[in-house]
């Protein structure tokens, strides 16, 4: 059997940038995604100007600026009581791309740099070999059994190997999460807009192509998809009756991921990590997880590939970040936080400069 240096679970942006840059420099990787490349995915498509350098630094960054984007100039949150706020965004800094386009230009990179890919692939078992390397049974139409040196938990916030291998923390908790494309519809495509009603949010941003993501959470663990809508509609709000004018794509939504929110576990073994959003620590509606999994997955390759001894710390995210995981699941804390970025506008700049820096 075939022994690679790195068996990577996941093709999001953590695990084909951990393959690109590992791959780079020779090391024999495989990646498994269990979607088809490409698929679409639930999120905002938000690239920071930090994602956009660390892109950079990981030698990607001119080929992601070549996708069709829309910058941002403002953020919009709206309150259920009506109350309206508007940040403003330093200019031509942080762009909206399509985030299937994203995730398959970085895969593609990562093939071409020499990485194997398992598209429509999903690991379904994990375990130790008498080498102490790692086993994976990866399944498509039939079932492979591998084994690599290094094994790399890249597979998202509900990451299948920290919880086989007992790496994440306890504290996880569960939202609900549905996205919409909308094809027809009178947002400004300039702004991110975020309206805030009791036990949920809404973010829509507008992609390079004038399509409108619409991101629906429940704080709630038992929603579904009609409770959730039906609760959204009830809201009398200005948001909503953009929403309810808009033409959306026939059908249902496209995706639904639950969120699974947990503290940082460090793990047991020297030879197995989690990278991006694995890591259990980012709050999605920052706009910061993308630029964390990159970083993640770039520097962690950079220095494993390179011999250097590895960073026990990965990128951290920002207090905004951690801020807003900790408000945003707590309904009244997270009125009580609209409340205040009313009567502070200052404290709003602050919390976007700080992501989008
Ligand atoms: C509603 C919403 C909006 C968001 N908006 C933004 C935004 O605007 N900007 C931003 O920067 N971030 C945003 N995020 C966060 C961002 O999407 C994530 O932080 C980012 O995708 C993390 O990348 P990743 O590579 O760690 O994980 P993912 O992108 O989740 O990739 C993990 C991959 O692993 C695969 N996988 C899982 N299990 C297995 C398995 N067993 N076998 C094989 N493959 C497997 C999955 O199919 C998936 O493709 C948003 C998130 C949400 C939920």
């Amino acid at each position: 059997m075939k022994t690679y240096d790195a068996i990577v679970i996941g093709g999001g942006p953590a695990g084909t940038v951990f393959a690109y840059t590992a791959a780079s420099h020779g090391k024999c990787v495989l990646m498994l995604e269990k979607n088809a490349v490409p698929s679409t995915k639930v999120c905002g498509g938000v690239l920071s100007p930090r994602c956009l350098r660390a892109l950079d630094r990981a030698g990607l960054g001119e080929q992601v600026r070549r996708i069709p984007h829309q910058y941002l100039t403002f953020l919009d949150v709206e309150l259920d009581s009506g109350d309206r706020l508007q940040i403003p965004f330093p200019k031509e800094t942080t762009r909206v791309v399509d985030r299937c386009e994203l995730d398959a230009l970085l895969w593609r990179a990562a093939v071409t740099a020499g990485a194997e890919g398992w598209e429509q692939t999903i690991a379904r078992s994990i375990g130790r070999s008498s080498d102490e390397h790692w086993t994976v049974l990866a399944q498509n139409s039939q079932e492979t059994p591998l084994h690599g040196k290094l094994l790399i938990g890249a597979d998202g916030r509900n990451s299948f190997v920290a919880r086989q291998l007992a790496l994440r923390a306890k504290g996880a908790r569960r939202s609900f999460c549905l996205q919409y494309r909308l094809t027809r519809h009178d947002f400004d495509r300039e702004g991110v807009h975020f309206f805030i009603f009791q036990n949920g949010y809404c973010g829509l941003s507008v992609d390079g192509t004038g399509m409108a993501h619409l991101d629906i959470i429940s704080l709630k663990g038992r929603e579904d998809e009609v409770t959730l809508n039906a609760r959204l509609m009830e809201q009398k709000s200005r948001f909503v009756d953009r929403l309810r004018a808009a033409e959306y794509l026939p059908g249902k939504p496209v995706t639904r991921s639950p969120i699974g929110q947990g503290r940082r576990a460090a793990p047991s073994f020297s030879n197995v990590f989690l990278l991006g959003d694995a890591q259990g620590w980012v709050e999605p509606f920052t706009g910061e997880g993308i630029s964390l999994a990159v970083e993640s997955g770039h520097e962690l390759a950079q220095q494993w590939a390179t011999s250097q001894p590895i960073a026990t710390k990965f990128p951290n995210p920002s207090m905004t970040n951690r801020c807003m995981g900790f408000v945003i699941n707590k309904p009244h804390c997270t009125q009580a936080l609209a409340r205040l970025l009313k009567i502070a506008p200052r404290v709003g700049q602050w919390m976007s400069h700080e992501v989008l820096k």
